[in-house]
């Protein structure tokens, strides 16, 4: 274990992961006093916020009669679990030890004790482990069309999808937005999506569908360009023209953590007591997709969330473990909603606000300010951006104005995005004298931002 770890005191009630179904334990378990600790995930098995926040419009969460953007209903599940005093640890758990009690959970930098603990993990995309993936991963290769498909490499090019799912045929359907033309590459000879989805699909003429195929390897130079497919069942290799391939090819529950300690099925899934939370280990509780093969949606995890936080409510009260919290005030504060941030212009720019959005606020402080910029390169439909976006303007704000933030949407300013050389979202340049300092792709620690910009301001 690190050096650096700390011992805390034994928490009443761990929970690992925040998608609908962490957090939905967590509301439960907050407002029972028993403020909860939940370690939302960060790399291991996906972001923080889950699958949804890797999706555009959920259409079927109940309350949202219009639809509502995956991340943006994350961000208020969140906000609803904060709200009632849930404490947060944006790390992944690394390693645990469910063989004493209370049990132990490892993070890079703490190790922490607790009585009882729900397991809301989920599920990671599969890969599918061709040759050259590696090197075109990230350089047309991804696993989420939604999130990168807006990228300026992508318009107007062929693109291509892999999967015969629900996933792939959304995919397929959106991406006709930004490529030329659509290939949907199944292995079978059926699409295992839903009628009406694989119906829209099959009717839209700017997909085609390739039957029975398999990918063999892709190709390219510095950027993917083809995909060598084979015909299954016979030789017939063929090529396909792609600047874009995106994975939709089912996922794998995340227990590799704990599935020696804990009974899972042949494919890796907890198991628990039929229709209950309960898994083989008392007070070891299961929630969501990792512990369900099979209906895997927003609301049947956040359901499972629920079971799970009052069935170790329960079970914490039975053996006299809950320490519970005294509340200073019976109502919490009511959450503040998220501040837009509006497009800087000529009328409204300010060389010393902090962060600032689009093209004009770009241009003046690149060429005018002498302090460092973060410049962050995002899109409306990107899960991790709305992670790294509040990140961001902590690391800003502690570095008391020294430093600022400009945001652009690579959809609203596509030139912008070309001459970066922009390949995905979220894409963090840090400058310094119009000098590019540090690049960094996807999300990362924000320690990492911090790091870089405290060496900067002290140059
Ligand atoms: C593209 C797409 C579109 C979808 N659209 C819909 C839809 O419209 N409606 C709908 O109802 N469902 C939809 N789903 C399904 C839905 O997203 C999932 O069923 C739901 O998110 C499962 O929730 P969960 O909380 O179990 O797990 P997840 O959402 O998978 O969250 C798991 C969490 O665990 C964390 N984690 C993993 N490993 C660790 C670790 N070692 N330590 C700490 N944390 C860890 C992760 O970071 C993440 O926060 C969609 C899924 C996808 C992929």
């Amino acid at each position: 274990m690190p050096a650096e770890h700390q011992e805390l005191k034994t928490e009443n009630l761990v929970i690992l992961g925040s998608g609908p179904a962490g957090y939905t334990a967590a509301i439960y378990a907050a407002r029972a006093n028993l403020k909860p600790l939940l370690i939302t995930g960060f790399q291991a098995g996906g972001i923080p916020g889950g699958q949804l926040m890797t999706t555009t419009f959920v259409e079927n969460f109940p309350g949202f009669p219009n639809g509502v953007q995956g991340p943006e209903l994350m961000d208020l599940i969140k906000a609803q679990a904060v709200r009632w005093g849930t404490k947060l640890i944006e790390e992944d758990a690394l390693s645990m030890d469910l063989s004493q009690r209370p049990f132990t959970i490892n993070t890079s930098t703490q190790s922490i004790k607790s009585n009882a603990l729900i397991i809301a993990t989920g599920a990671s995309a599969n890969r599918l482990g061709v040759k050259n993936e590696k090197q075109f991963w990230s350089k047309g290769i991804s696993a989420c069309a939604i999130c990168d498909g807006a990228t300026p490499q992508f318009r107007n090019e062929e693109l291509s999808v892999i999967g015969g799912g629900d996933s792939a045929c959304e995919e397929a359907e959106y991406l006709t937005k930004y490529g030329s033309h659509v290939h949907l590459l199944v292995r079978s000879n059926k699409l295992r999506a839903s009628a009406a989805m694989a119906d829209r699909v099959k009717a839209n003429s700017n997909i085609t569908i390739h039957w029975e195929t398999e990918l063999l390897d892709v190709e390219g130079k510095d950027w993917l360009e083809k995909l060598k497919v084979k015909k299954r069942n016979t030789s017939q290799e063929d090529e396909i023209s792609s600047k874009g391939l995106f994975y939709a090819i089912g996922h794998t529950p995340n227990t590799s953590l704990f599935s020696d300690q804990l009974d899972t099925d042949q494919k890796g899934y907890l198991l628990t007591m039929p229709g209950r939370p309960e898994t083989s280990l008392e007070g070891v509780y299961a929630a969501g997709d990792v512990a369900d093969s099979e209906w895997r949606q927003g609301v049947t995890a956040a359901g499972s969330g629920c079971k799970a936080a009052l069935a170790a409510e329960r079970w914490l009260t039975k053996n006299n473990l809950a320490s519970i919290i005294d509340r200073e005030e019976l109502e919490p504060t009511k959450t503040e909603s998220s501040n837009t941030v509006e497009m800087s212009s000529e009328s409204n720019f300010n060389s010393n606000k902090i962060w600032q959005k689009g093209s004009y606020a770009l241009r003046k402080l690149y060429h005018e300010s002498q302090k460092p910029l973060f410049v962050i390169y995002t899109s409306s439909s990107c899960g991790p951006c709305h992670i790294l976006k509040p990140q961001l303007l902590r690391v800003l704000k502690e570095s008391e104005g020294k430093a600022l933030g400009i945001e652009i949407d690579i959809e609203k300013d596509q030139d912008i995005a070309k001459q970066a050389e922009i390949s995905g979202t979220p894409t963090v340049h840090l400058f310094k004298s119009k000098e590019l300092k540090h690049q960094w792709k996807g999300v990362k620690a924000r320690s990492e931002y911090k790091s870089a910009l405290d060496q900067l301001i002290k140059d």
